[in-house]
């Protein structure tokens, strides 16, 4: 796949945050505008490509219940649920892009995607240090151009392996 990064269209992407119903339950009620591609989902949880990848094989794992805490807004079972979930995905995704690190993190906004959801990103080996960590997960320093088709095949392998 194509790893060039391109710059990101935030104005676009800060309308779309900002004016559209939450985007994560929209994915979960199969409603979503975009074409995304589903990991795994079952009765309380929801996988899928990130839409936006800085990273081939980035993940998001979500709750489908729109839950705005990452740790409060969840029962302790709950809570073990759905971290289960995302050790199991990242599992998956670093079968298929064998990473040399795996970042897992969970961001958001009140203002713009309050449904928590945590972050799956596979760092490939050999990025030099100053464009990993941080740099490598920020869209200010662009985006990846993956077609339907190859996040189609990404997925199709990822799942796979769940
Ligand atoms: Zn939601």
């Amino acid at each position: 796949m194509d790893t060039t990064r391109v710059p990101f269209d935030f104005a676009e992407y800060e309308r779309r945050r900002l004016t559209r119903v939450c985007y994560v339950c929209a994915i979960a009620a199969g409603e979503s505008d975009f074409e995304h591609e589903i990991l795994y989902s079952d009765d309380a949880h929801i996988a899928f490509l990130n839409r936006y990848p800085t990273l081939v094989g980035y993940a998001l794992v979500a709750p489908r219940a729109h839950i705005e805490q990452v740790v409060a807004g969840f029962t302790e079972e709950a809570y073990l649920s759905i971290m289960a979930l995302v050790r199991r995905v990242a599992l998956a995704v670093e079968a298929v892009v064998a990473p040399e690190r795996t970042y897992l993190l969970s961001l958001g906004s009140q203002q713009g995607n309050a449904h928590v959801h945590w972050h799956i990103a596979p760092l490939p080996p050999g990025v030099p240090y100053s464009d990993q960590q941080y740099h490598a997960l920020m869209l200010e320093n662009g985006a990846l151009q993956p077609t339907p088709a190859q996040q189609a095949d990404l997925a199709a392998a990822i799942r796979a392996h769940l």
